[in-house]
């Protein structure tokens, strides 16, 4: 089984990294023929705006809507990759690229300037233990569907989320050597492939 990082911009090594720490084949992913050959894709964290445009620039976005719908891909979507997975965005700039495939409606820079950047042990639902989890000028999920679970949550709003294949986190599990982030979704795409 082999596991994409999208790689237009943001933290891309890190995923790989932690990827490759559990065993699993992992590569960056630039255009749509080397994601064809992945059954999970993790959206980076960055600058939202800045992946939003490059990856319809690429063609990559409908290439990811369409394996996502179809469920031949799992995806997963750290900070930016979060808010590039809402279908609603508030506080976004106009015209906001979005991917729009999970039921939920995420508010960017969410914690405001005083908690720009901060870490925090969290409790996340199928853990036995809480992790530190890394906030930087992070989203929150303010309203989610029946469909979505919430799995992690602070007082500002849901943290963590998964609806079906899409996996979604405010915070960065690849700035700590913590793998069970990444672990969750590598079985998520065992599911599915
Ligand atoms: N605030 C950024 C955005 O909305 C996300 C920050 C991050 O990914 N660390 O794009």
């Amino acid at each position: 089984m082999r596991i994409g990082v999208l790689s237009v911009q943001g933290a891309v090594s890190e995923h790989l990294d932690h990827l490759r720490r559990c065993d699993t084949e992992a590569v960056a992913i630039k255009n749509v023929k080397s994601l064809d050959e992945v059954s999970g894709l993790i959206l980076p964290g960055g600058e939202s705006t800045t992946i939003g445009k490059l990856i319809e620039a690429f063609g990559l976005a409908d290439s990811i809507r369409r394996r996502t719908r179809d469920k031949s891909l799992a995806l997963f979507g750290t900070c930016a990759g979060m808010v590039l997975l809402a279908g609603e965005i508030t506080d976004g700039i106009i015209n906001q690229p979005k991917l729009g495939l999970m039921d939920i409606v995420v508010k960017r820079n969410a914690f405001g300037r005083q908690r720009e950047s901060f870490e925090t042990a969290l409790d996340f639902k199928t853990f036995n233990e809480p992790l530190t989890a890394v906030f930087i000028r992070a989203p929150v999920i303010l309203k989610m569907s029946h469909e979505v679970t919430a799995l992690a949550q602070l007082p500002e709003g849901v943290v963590a989320a998964r609806q079906g294949n899409l996996l979604a986190t405010s915070f960065h599990p690849e700035l700590t050597s913590d793998l069970r982030i990444h672990q969750y979704f590598i079985e998520m795409c065992r599911e599915i492939s």
